[in-house]
């Protein structure tokens, strides 16, 4: 049977209208942070419908759309201004648990993503051990049938309001290091677990130092076999890196900025010449277009199973950037006196606020998921064989 693309983005043009609240649409509008509260009302809204997991399958309680489909509901999400959706449970460790676990850990763990009820956060990285994370030593040893956690994580976002924590540890030392991993749920409520918070310049709170003291985990949550956690481990990069939602949420972006500098050209009556920044402007929507396409290829390659090679390296990077130098933009049209008061402590007082936090936020856009460097080695490595 066919399916009716232009009917099916009606739908859901109907439903992001009628049934997004309006005051989590003015914050999203508004490029302002979405936080915990927002992305679980939506997620229970969306769930309601049947539409929780848009990139899930049928028998995982998913909408089983294929990949036109996917990408038509980001676009049209973001279009209306839709929170996109939480991405560690439904894009990152929930596809794993599709791929990897067991049915009683498909029963415990992914009803309670789809309904909003468990936020997750992600435990890869350490000191020390970042780009290079296969070199990391949280360990977990098996006694009296508990995984018992000792170690600690580093920049894990959103681990303060998380409920459950997805983990990599090491569970032997005697194998080749990536051998030796393995991938392990762990509650954050678990005794011997202490949350302390990392500052960031943009003055929001989502990075965490995370330490596991004695942690003990019950031995049924680990995921596939003991010291493969390195499969499950590189199965969730790929997706971290190529979110159908990236685009879709970049174009917004561009939108919002447009509109800003707009404004701003409007206020200025005149008296400033906007011409550079609508020329920058101009040369954001072209790589956007092009990530669009990118995107588009790289998503039907996933859906047909053929190999992926650079297009999640090459998607990455051009996301981070094209976002670096939209909010940069966006800073310009504000002027650096809103940055200036901004950093004089002044907050989140100053009038566009918002978009200083935004451009500060967005440098770590070529760290977050695997440095831009570290991306650039991956496309020099596949297309140089270097
Ligand atoms: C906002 C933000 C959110 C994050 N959220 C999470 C999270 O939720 N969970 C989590 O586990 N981690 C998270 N991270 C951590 C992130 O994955 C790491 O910061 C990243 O992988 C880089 O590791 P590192 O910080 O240890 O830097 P390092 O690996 O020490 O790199 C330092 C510098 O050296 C460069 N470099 C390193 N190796 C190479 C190489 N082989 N070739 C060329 N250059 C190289 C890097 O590009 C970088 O410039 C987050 C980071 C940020 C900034």
């Amino acid at each position: 049977m066919s399916i009716d693309y232009a009917g099916f983005r009606r739908e859901l043009e109907s439903f992001a209208r009628s049934a997004c609240p309006p005051e989590i649409r003015a914050v999203v509008a508004a490029g302002q942070k979405i936080t915990k509260r927002e992305y679980q009302a939506w997620q229970q809204i969306l769930n309601a419908q049947g539409w929780g997991a848009p990139s899930w399958p049928r028998e995982a309680g998913g909408t089983g759309w294929d990949i036109r489909q996917r990408l038509i509901f980001e676009e049209v999400m973001a279009e209306n201004d839709c929170p996109p959706l939480y991405h560690h449970g439904l894009g990152h460790i929930g596809p794993v648990i599709i791929r990897f676990g067991t049915p009683d850990q498909k029963a415990r763990f992914l009803p309670r993503i789809l309904d909003g009820s468990d936020w997750w956060c992600q435990g890869y990285s350490e000191p020390g051990s970042g780009s290079d994370l296969a070199s990391l030593s949280t360990s977990a040893r098996l006694e009296g049938g508990a995984w018992v956690v000792n170690g600690q994580k580093i920049w894990t976002s959103h681990a303060h309001e998380a409920s459950m924590i997805y983990m990599l540890v090491r569970t032997s030392k005697e194998a080749k290091k990536q051998e030796g991993i393995s991938l392990l749920l762990v509650p954050m409520d678990t005794p011997g677990i202490t949350v302390r918070p990392i500052k960031t310049i943009d003055g929001w709170h989502h990075l965490n130092e995370v330490f596991f003291d004695d942690v003990r985990v019950r031995a049924d949550n680990l995921i596939g076999e003991v010291g493969k956690g390195w499969t499950c481990a590189k199965f969730l990069l790929e997706r971290e890196r190529l979110p159908p939602a990236n685009v879709a949420r970049l174009e917004l972006m561009r939108r919002q900025v447009t509109q800003l500098v707009e404004e701003a050209a409007q206020a200025a009556a005149g008296q400033r010449d906007f011409g550079g920044l609508h020329h920058k402007l101009l040369l954001c929507e072209a790589d956007v277009k092009g990530a669009r396409v990118m995107m588009a290829q790289a998503t039907d390659d996933l859906i047909h199973q053929r190999p992926l090679g650079v297009q999640p390296s090459a998607i990455k990077m051009t996301c981070a950037d094209v976002a670096q130098r939209l909010t940069t933009i966006a800073l310009d049209a504000v002027g650096p006196d809103a940055a200036h008061r901004f950093l004089a402590d002044a907050g989140e007082d100053v009038p566009d606020a918002t978009w200083i936090q935004n451009y500060m936020f967005t440098r770590a856009r070529t760290i977050a998921g695997g440095t831009s460097e570290v991306q650039r080695n991956v496309v020099a490595n596949e297309l140089l064989g270097a």
